[in-house]
């Protein structure tokens, strides 16, 4: 399996400050999420996993899960598309 860094751009910390932090705060660059509909799986680092790795799987490679972080629409084309996990 391959990881991916997970990336944060260098205005999130300004973003924050701007915008605070909450529930729909991107956490890629720190602005407001629009709605919830994209997002990336991670493990501890935090390093991106691809989409469709399940918890059983990350079990047996002795990995932990470290959650969905939801991503804006533009941020979340940072991933290539099997890393992303799309909602309705
Ligand atoms: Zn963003």
């Amino acid at each position: 399996m391959k990881v991916l860094e997970f990336i944060q751009i260098e205005k999130f910390e300004d973003n924050i400050e701007k915008y605070g932090w909450n529930e729909n705060t991107c956490e890629c660059c720190g602005k407001q999420l629009k709605d919830k509909s994209n997002a990336v799986q991670t493990i501890e680092g935090p390093e991106v996993i691809p989409a469709n790795i399940t918890e059983e799987q990350l079990d047996e490679m002795g990995l932990v899960s470290q959650g969905i972080f939801y991503l804006g629409s533009t941020c979340i084309k940072k991933y290539p598309k099997e890393y992303r996990l799309k909602f309705a």
